[in-house]
C-alpha cells in the first residue's frame, strides 16, 4: 500500500464523506494498518467498531490499557473481540517505569496532588498513547462536541505533528455530532455490546465518563459530564483531560 500524505488536500479529499460508515471504510481502505480505531470503551468506540464491521472490514482496534480500568471495560473488550473475531490491542505503560513511579510515589499518588495525577496519567495514558501513534497515519477517535467545554470546538478532522519530528498524523472523529441518544438508539437497534457501567442508573446517579477505577466516580443529575473525573480537584469543572485529547486553549 503506497503511504500518503497527511495534509489539507487529504482532509478536502474526505470532507464529502458525510456518512461516518462510508468515512470510516475509506480510512481503512486506504490506509490499512497504518489506521486504527481508538477506544476506552466508549458509545462511539463500539458504533465505530460495529459501522467497520458492518462495511466489511476487519478494523484495527486498540485501547489504552492503563492496568486500572473497570472489571466491565475489561468484560467489554472481551465481548467485542468474541463478536467481532478481532483482536483489540491492550497498550499499556511502560513496565518500568510504571514500577519506579509506585516505588516513589505510591500506588494513591493521584490524590496528592494535580502534578501527580498528570504524571500518573502520563505515564499509564499519554506515553503509550504516544507509542501506538507511532504506528499510524490516521487516529480515529471517539471524540464527541457535547462532551464537554473543551471538546465543544472539536472537528471531525484534525492533523496532529507526531514525535520529535513532529510527523502529522490524521485524527478523525467521525461521530462527533453524534448525541448520547443517538448513539445507545443504534447500540439497540443493531445489538451492539455496550459498557455495563454506562447503563448503570441510582438515585439520577449515572457514569458519563469512563476512565480508571478510583478517578471516576458516578455524576450526579445535574453535574457536566467529566465531574466524576478526578472529583477531589473541583467536581464541578467540566474540562478536565488527561492528556490524550488536549484542546488548545485558543480553540476553546
Ligand atoms: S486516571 Fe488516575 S489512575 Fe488512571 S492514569 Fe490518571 S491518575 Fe492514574
Amino acid at each position: 500500500m503506497a503511504k500518503e500524505a497527511i495534509n489539507e488536500a487529504l482532509i478536502q479529499s474526505l470532507e464529502p464523506i458525510q456518512d461516518p460508515q462510508a468515512l470510516i471504510g475509506e480510512l481503512f481502505r486506504r490506509f490499512g494498518d497504518r489506521a486504527a480505531i481508538g477506544t476506552s470503551g466508549q458509545l462511539t468506540g463500539v458504533v465505530m467498531v460495529d459501522l467497520a464491521v458492518k462495511a466489511g472490514l476487519k478494523p484495527r482496534v486498540f485501547t489504552i490499557d492503563t492496568l486500572r480500568l473497570f472489571p466491565e471495560t475489561y468484560q467489554l473488550f472481551d465481548a467485542l473481540e468474541k463478536k467481532y473475531s478481532l483482536k483489540i490491542e491492550k497498550i499499556q505503560p511502560d513496565p518500568e517505569k510504571l514500577k519506579a513511579m509506585l516505588r516513589e510515589h505510591g500506588e494513591f499518588l493521584f490524590f496528592d496532588s494535580k502534578e501527580k495525577q498528570e504524571f500518573c496519567c502520563h505515564l499509564r495514558k499519554v506515553e503509550p498513547n504516544e507509542r501506538v501513534l507511532g504506528t499510524l497515519d490516521v487516529w480515529l477517535t471517539g471524540l464527541r462536541a457535547d462532551q464537554s467545554k473543551a471538546r465543544a470546538a472539536t472537528g471531525r478532522f484534525e492533523i496532529i505533528p507526531h514525535g520529535p519530528e513532529r510527523r502529522p498524523i490524521l485524527k478523525v472523529a467521525p461521530l462527533v455530532d453524534w448525541t448520547e441518544e443517538r448513539l445507545r438508539r443504534y447500540c439497540e437497534d443493531n445489538g451492539v455490546p455496550v459498557h455495563k457501567l454506562l447503563f448503570w442508573e441510582q438515585d439520577g446517579w449515572r457514569y458519563e465518563s469512563l476512565g480508571c477505577v478510583i478517578c471516576t466516580t458516578p455524576i450526579g443529575p445535574f453535574e457536566p459530564r467529566r465531574a466524576g473525573r478526578w472529583r477531589w480537584f473541583n467536581g464541578l469543572d467540566d474540562d478536565k483531560e488527561c492528556g490524550l485529547h488536549v484542546v488548545k486553549k485558543d480553540e476553546v
